[in-house]
Protein backbone atom coordinates (compact mmCIF):
# COMPACT_ATOMS: atom_id res chain seq x y z
CA UNK A 1 0.00 0.00 0.00
CA UNK A 2 1.45 3.34 -0.94
CA UNK A 3 2.11 6.28 1.86
CA UNK A 4 -0.84 8.34 1.02
CA UNK A 5 -3.35 5.71 0.49
CA UNK A 6 -2.17 4.23 3.97
CA UNK A 7 -2.42 7.51 5.17
CA UNK A 8 -5.84 7.91 3.73
CA UNK A 9 -7.31 5.08 5.26
CA UNK A 10 -5.11 5.21 8.89
CA UNK A 11 -4.87 8.83 9.45
CA UNK A 12 -7.50 10.86 7.91
CA UNK A 13 -10.47 8.04 7.66
CA UNK A 14 -10.02 7.88 11.54
CA UNK A 15 -9.99 11.23 12.19
CA UNK A 16 -13.13 12.42 10.22
CA UNK A 17 -15.03 9.50 12.60
CA UNK A 18 -13.12 10.96 15.87
CA UNK A 19 -13.96 14.14 15.28
CA UNK A 20 -17.58 13.24 14.30
CA UNK A 21 -17.66 11.30 17.16
CA UNK A 22 -16.57 13.74 19.35
CA UNK A 23 -18.90 16.94 17.83
CA UNK A 24 -22.18 14.25 18.20
CA UNK A 25 -21.01 13.90 21.45
CA UNK A 26 -20.80 18.05 22.58
CA UNK A 27 -24.15 19.16 20.22
CA UNK A 28 -25.91 16.27 22.54
CA UNK A 29 -24.52 17.31 25.18
CA UNK A 30 -24.91 21.19 24.77
CA UNK A 31 -28.45 20.53 23.90
CA UNK A 32 -29.62 17.86 26.61
CA UNK A 33 -27.71 20.34 29.15
CA UNK A 34 -28.79 23.81 28.03
CA UNK A 35 -25.61 25.06 27.57
CA UNK A 36 -26.55 28.47 25.52
CA UNK A 37 -24.18 30.68 26.76
CA UNK A 38 -21.90 31.82 23.39
CA UNK A 39 -18.66 31.74 24.80
CA UNK A 40 -18.54 28.35 26.86
CA UNK A 41 -20.38 26.58 23.45
CA UNK A 42 -17.25 28.07 20.80
CA UNK A 43 -14.92 26.20 23.20
CA UNK A 44 -16.89 23.08 23.57
CA UNK A 45 -17.51 22.91 19.85
CA UNK A 46 -13.60 23.55 19.15
CA UNK A 47 -12.85 20.21 20.91
CA UNK A 48 -14.12 18.03 18.52
CA UNK A 49 -11.68 19.59 15.89
CA UNK A 50 -8.79 19.15 18.39
CA UNK A 51 -9.44 15.33 18.75
CA UNK A 52 -9.58 15.14 15.42
CA UNK A 53 -6.38 16.52 14.33
CA UNK A 54 -4.87 14.59 16.86
CA UNK A 55 -5.95 11.43 15.22
CA UNK A 56 -5.19 12.88 12.16
CA UNK A 57 -1.32 13.21 13.43
CA UNK A 58 -1.51 9.74 14.34
CA UNK A 59 -1.14 10.40 18.45
CA UNK A 60 -4.59 9.31 19.34
CA UNK A 61 -7.10 6.33 18.32
CA UNK A 62 -10.61 7.02 17.44
CA UNK A 63 -11.80 5.70 21.24
CA UNK A 64 -9.63 4.22 23.85
CA UNK A 65 -12.77 1.14 23.72
CA UNK A 66 -13.01 -1.16 22.15
CA UNK A 67 -9.36 -1.76 22.29
CA UNK A 68 -10.04 -4.75 19.44
CA UNK A 69 -11.10 -2.47 16.93
CA UNK A 70 -9.40 1.04 17.20
CA UNK A 71 -6.44 -0.16 18.48
CA UNK A 72 -5.20 -2.57 15.35
CA UNK A 73 -6.54 0.36 13.30
CA UNK A 74 -4.00 2.81 15.41
CA UNK A 75 -1.11 0.73 15.16
CA UNK A 76 -1.30 0.75 11.77
CA UNK A 77 -1.34 5.07 11.09
CA UNK A 78 1.50 6.83 10.08
CA UNK A 79 3.70 8.07 12.66
CA UNK A 80 3.80 11.25 14.11
CA UNK A 81 7.32 12.24 13.02
CA UNK A 82 6.04 11.33 9.53
CA UNK A 83 2.63 13.34 9.20
CA UNK A 84 3.88 16.31 11.66
CA UNK A 85 6.30 17.79 9.12
CA UNK A 86 3.95 17.29 6.30
CA UNK A 87 0.88 18.81 8.12
CA UNK A 88 2.79 22.35 9.21
CA UNK A 89 3.50 22.83 5.67
CA UNK A 90 0.29 22.45 4.09
CA UNK A 91 -0.94 24.49 7.31
CA UNK A 92 1.61 26.95 6.94
CA UNK A 93 0.88 27.07 3.04
CA UNK A 94 -2.92 26.79 3.08
CA UNK A 95 -2.86 29.89 6.04
CA UNK A 96 -0.57 32.03 3.75
CA UNK A 97 -2.82 31.58 0.94
CA UNK A 98 -6.12 32.64 2.47
CA UNK A 99 -3.88 35.90 4.12
CA UNK A 100 -2.92 36.85 0.91
CA UNK A 101 -6.52 36.06 -0.48
CA UNK A 102 -7.74 38.16 2.48
CA UNK A 103 -5.63 40.99 2.13
CA UNK A 104 -5.93 41.40 -1.78
CA UNK A 105 -9.90 41.61 -1.10
CA UNK A 106 -8.63 44.02 2.18
CA UNK A 107 -7.24 46.21 -0.22
CA UNK A 108 -9.99 46.58 -3.14
CA UNK A 109 -13.02 46.99 -0.06
CA UNK A 110 -10.72 49.96 1.48
CA UNK A 111 -9.88 51.08 -2.12
CA UNK A 112 -14.22 52.67 -1.92
CA UNK A 113 -13.81 53.25 2.01
CA UNK A 114 -13.15 57.24 3.40
CA UNK A 115 -10.57 57.13 5.55
CA UNK A 116 -12.31 59.78 8.08
CA UNK A 117 -15.30 58.17 9.72
CA UNK A 118 -18.18 60.42 10.81
CA UNK A 119 -17.89 61.98 14.14
CA UNK A 120 -21.09 60.12 15.42
CA UNK A 121 -19.36 56.62 14.68
CA UNK A 122 -16.10 57.42 16.08
CA UNK A 123 -17.89 58.62 19.16
CA UNK A 124 -19.83 55.36 19.02
CA UNK A 125 -16.57 53.41 19.10
CA UNK A 126 -15.09 55.33 22.19
CA UNK A 127 -18.15 54.44 24.26
CA UNK A 128 -17.75 50.67 22.94
CA UNK A 129 -14.28 50.97 23.63
CA UNK A 130 -15.36 52.36 27.28
CA UNK A 131 -17.52 49.72 28.18
CA UNK A 132 -15.53 46.81 27.20
CA UNK A 133 -12.75 48.54 29.69
CA UNK A 134 -15.37 49.32 32.15
CA UNK A 135 -16.67 45.49 31.73
CA UNK A 136 -13.96 43.65 31.26
CA UNK A 137 -14.13 40.75 34.14
CA UNK A 138 -17.77 40.21 32.64
CA UNK A 139 -16.07 39.13 29.06
CA UNK A 140 -12.83 37.87 30.38
CA UNK A 141 -12.72 34.18 30.86
CA UNK A 142 -10.77 32.34 32.97
CA UNK A 143 -7.86 32.34 30.48
CA UNK A 144 -5.10 34.43 31.18
CA UNK A 145 -4.17 35.95 28.06
CA UNK A 146 -7.13 37.20 27.44
CA UNK A 147 -7.71 41.06 27.66
CA UNK A 148 -9.06 43.75 26.16
CA UNK A 149 -9.10 44.26 22.48
CA UNK A 150 -6.80 47.23 21.03
CA UNK A 151 -9.20 49.72 19.08
CA UNK A 152 -9.66 48.40 15.47
CA UNK A 153 -9.63 51.08 12.64
CA UNK A 154 -13.07 52.12 11.38
CA UNK A 155 -13.71 53.67 8.37
CA UNK A 156 -17.16 54.64 6.38
CA UNK A 157 -17.97 52.82 3.10
CA UNK A 158 -20.16 53.97 0.06
CA UNK A 159 -20.09 51.09 -1.38
CA UNK A 160 -23.01 48.32 -1.40
CA UNK A 161 -22.50 46.93 1.47
CA UNK A 162 -25.54 44.98 4.17
CA UNK A 163 -23.95 46.11 7.20
CA UNK A 164 -21.27 46.80 9.60
CA UNK A 165 -18.32 44.36 9.08
CA UNK A 166 -14.79 43.75 10.25
CA UNK A 167 -11.98 43.56 7.91
CA UNK A 168 -8.96 41.47 9.04
CA UNK A 169 -5.15 42.38 8.01
CA UNK A 170 -2.09 43.41 9.43
CA UNK A 171 -5.06 45.45 11.53
CA UNK A 172 -8.39 44.50 12.31
CA UNK A 173 -10.56 47.41 10.41
CA UNK A 174 -14.19 47.95 11.08
CA UNK A 175 -16.36 49.18 7.52
CA UNK A 176 -19.65 50.43 8.35
CA UNK A 177 -22.16 51.71 5.10
CA UNK A 178 -21.79 55.38 5.38
CA UNK A 179 -25.63 55.72 4.53
CA UNK A 180 -26.63 53.46 7.90
CA UNK A 181 -24.54 55.20 9.95
CA UNK A 182 -27.64 57.96 9.48
CA UNK A 183 -29.89 55.81 9.80
CA UNK A 184 -29.17 54.08 13.18
CA UNK A 185 -30.10 55.55 16.59
CA UNK A 186 -26.57 56.12 18.73
CA UNK A 187 -27.16 52.80 20.97
CA UNK A 188 -27.94 51.12 17.75
CA UNK A 189 -24.71 52.39 16.24
CA UNK A 190 -23.37 51.20 19.91
CA UNK A 191 -24.10 47.72 19.55
CA UNK A 192 -23.49 46.92 15.84
CA UNK A 193 -19.65 48.27 17.00
CA UNK A 194 -19.71 46.23 20.01
CA UNK A 195 -20.49 43.24 17.98
CA UNK A 196 -17.64 44.02 15.47
CA UNK A 197 -15.24 44.56 18.41
CA UNK A 198 -16.14 41.19 19.89
CA UNK A 199 -14.75 39.65 17.26
CA UNK A 200 -11.43 41.51 16.84
CA UNK A 201 -11.75 39.89 20.28
CA UNK A 202 -12.14 36.25 19.84
CA UNK A 203 -9.65 36.77 17.49
CA UNK A 204 -6.64 37.44 19.27
CA UNK A 205 -4.14 34.85 18.36
CA UNK A 206 -3.08 34.31 22.23
CA UNK A 207 -6.54 34.29 23.33
CA UNK A 208 -7.39 30.76 24.37
CA UNK A 209 -9.66 28.72 22.05
CA UNK A 210 -9.38 32.15 19.53
CA UNK A 211 -11.37 31.73 16.54
CA UNK A 212 -8.05 32.53 14.78
CA UNK A 213 -6.14 29.37 16.72
CA UNK A 214 -9.47 27.54 15.30
CA UNK A 215 -8.95 28.40 12.40
CA UNK A 216 -5.20 27.69 11.89
CA UNK A 217 -5.51 23.88 13.17
CA UNK A 218 -8.50 23.46 10.71
CA UNK A 219 -6.67 24.87 7.77
CA UNK A 220 -5.27 21.20 6.94
CA UNK A 221 -7.50 18.92 8.44
CA UNK A 222 -10.46 18.24 6.05
CA UNK A 223 -13.02 17.74 9.17
CA UNK A 224 -12.33 21.19 9.67
CA UNK A 225 -13.96 22.04 6.63
CA UNK A 226 -17.18 20.10 7.45
CA UNK A 227 -17.42 21.94 10.45
CA UNK A 228 -16.39 25.33 9.57
CA UNK A 229 -20.20 26.69 8.99
CA UNK A 230 -21.13 25.29 12.34
CA UNK A 231 -18.21 26.95 14.44
CA UNK A 232 -18.95 30.61 12.10
CA UNK A 233 -22.44 30.01 13.60
CA UNK A 234 -21.02 29.55 17.23
CA UNK A 235 -18.53 32.57 16.93
CA UNK A 236 -21.41 34.59 15.64
CA UNK A 237 -23.71 34.11 19.00
CA UNK A 238 -20.54 34.38 21.33
CA UNK A 239 -19.85 37.84 20.07
CA UNK A 240 -23.53 38.66 20.43
CA UNK A 241 -23.34 37.70 23.62
CA UNK A 242 -19.85 39.46 24.16
CA UNK A 243 -21.48 42.66 22.65
CA UNK A 244 -24.88 42.27 25.21
CA UNK A 245 -22.49 41.45 27.75
CA UNK A 246 -20.70 44.71 27.36
CA UNK A 247 -23.86 47.02 26.88
CA UNK A 248 -26.43 45.49 29.03
CA UNK A 249 -28.88 45.93 26.44
CA UNK A 250 -30.12 42.68 24.97
CA UNK A 251 -33.75 44.42 23.87
CA UNK A 252 -32.12 46.96 22.32
CA UNK A 253 -29.41 44.81 20.57
CA UNK A 254 -32.21 42.69 19.27
CA UNK A 255 -33.55 45.62 18.28
CA UNK A 256 -30.55 46.46 16.29
CA UNK A 257 -30.28 43.40 14.27
CA UNK A 258 -33.48 43.30 13.00
CA UNK A 259 -33.56 47.43 12.03
CA UNK A 260 -29.81 46.69 10.40
CA UNK A 261 -31.41 43.60 8.49
CA UNK A 262 -34.40 45.92 6.82
CA UNK A 263 -31.48 48.61 6.04
CA UNK A 264 -29.03 46.02 4.63
CA UNK A 265 -31.82 43.75 3.04
CA UNK A 266 -31.64 46.09 -0.37
CA UNK A 267 -27.87 46.15 -0.74
CA UNK A 268 -26.26 43.63 -2.61
CA UNK A 269 -23.47 41.74 -0.84
CA UNK A 270 -20.18 43.08 -2.14
CA UNK A 271 -17.96 40.34 -3.08
CA UNK A 272 -14.74 41.94 -1.46
CA UNK A 273 -16.42 40.77 1.38
CA UNK A 274 -16.17 37.50 0.99
CA UNK A 275 -13.12 37.16 3.84
CA UNK A 276 -15.08 39.49 6.22
CA UNK A 277 -16.77 39.41 9.07
CA UNK A 278 -20.18 40.94 8.57
CA UNK A 279 -22.70 41.60 11.13
CA UNK A 280 -26.09 39.50 9.84
CA UNK A 281 -24.41 36.76 8.29
CA UNK A 282 -26.19 34.76 6.59
CA UNK A 283 -30.45 34.43 6.48
CA UNK A 284 -30.93 31.48 8.76
CA UNK A 285 -28.26 32.25 11.15
CA UNK A 286 -29.62 35.59 11.80
CA UNK A 287 -32.92 34.51 13.08
CA UNK A 288 -31.21 31.64 15.19
CA UNK A 289 -29.16 34.49 16.60
CA UNK A 290 -32.50 36.38 17.51
CA UNK A 291 -33.69 33.53 19.22
CA UNK A 292 -30.69 32.79 20.63
CA UNK A 293 -30.76 36.76 22.07
CA UNK A 294 -34.27 36.72 22.98
CA UNK A 295 -34.56 33.02 24.86
CA UNK A 296 -32.74 33.66 27.91
CA UNK A 297 -33.02 36.50 30.48
CA UNK A 298 -29.16 37.05 30.76
CA UNK A 299 -26.19 36.07 28.82
CA UNK A 300 -23.81 35.49 31.08
CA UNK A 301 -23.19 31.93 31.63
CA UNK A 302 -25.52 30.64 34.81
CA UNK A 303 -24.01 28.23 37.47
CA UNK A 304 -25.65 25.43 36.15
CA UNK A 305 -23.60 26.03 32.78
CA UNK A 306 -20.40 26.54 33.90
CA UNK A 307 -21.16 23.21 36.15
CA UNK A 308 -22.28 21.57 32.95
CA UNK A 309 -19.72 22.99 30.72
CA UNK A 310 -16.52 21.56 33.56
CA UNK A 311 -18.79 18.14 33.35
CA UNK A 312 -18.88 17.85 29.76
CA UNK A 313 -14.56 18.34 29.71
CA UNK A 314 -14.22 15.82 32.03
CA UNK A 315 -16.07 13.36 29.70
CA UNK A 316 -14.03 14.75 26.87
CA UNK A 317 -11.10 14.33 28.59
CA UNK A 318 -11.68 10.54 29.81
CA UNK A 319 -13.21 9.76 26.91
CA UNK A 320 -11.45 11.38 23.59
CA UNK A 321 -8.12 12.61 25.21
CA UNK A 322 -7.77 9.42 27.25
CA UNK A 323 -4.77 8.56 25.59
CA UNK A 324 -3.39 11.85 25.79
CA UNK A 325 -3.34 12.52 29.04
CA UNK A 326 -1.98 8.95 29.83
CA UNK A 327 1.34 9.78 27.50
CA UNK A 328 1.41 13.48 29.88
CA UNK A 329 1.33 11.25 33.10
CA UNK A 330 3.17 8.35 32.75
ZN1 LIG B 1 -20.34 38.90 13.33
Amino acid sequence: MSVLAQFALNNLLPALLAGSLAWAFVHAAVRVLGIRHGRLRLCLYAAPLLKSTLVLLGLLPVLPWPREIFGPWWAQALPVETVLPWFILSTGLLILGQWFARDRARRRLLAGSNSQAPPRLVQSLDRVMDAYRNNVERIVGRCRFDGVPARPNLRAIHRDLRGPAVVFGEEPVIVFPAAMVESLSDPELDASLAHEVAHVYLRQPASCFSAENVRAMSAANPFGALIAAQLHREEEKACDDIAVDVLSNRDDYADMLIRVYRLGRSSAANPSLRYAHQLLGTGPMFSERIEHLLARDDTSASSWERVAFGAVWIVLLAVFFAGLIAAFVL
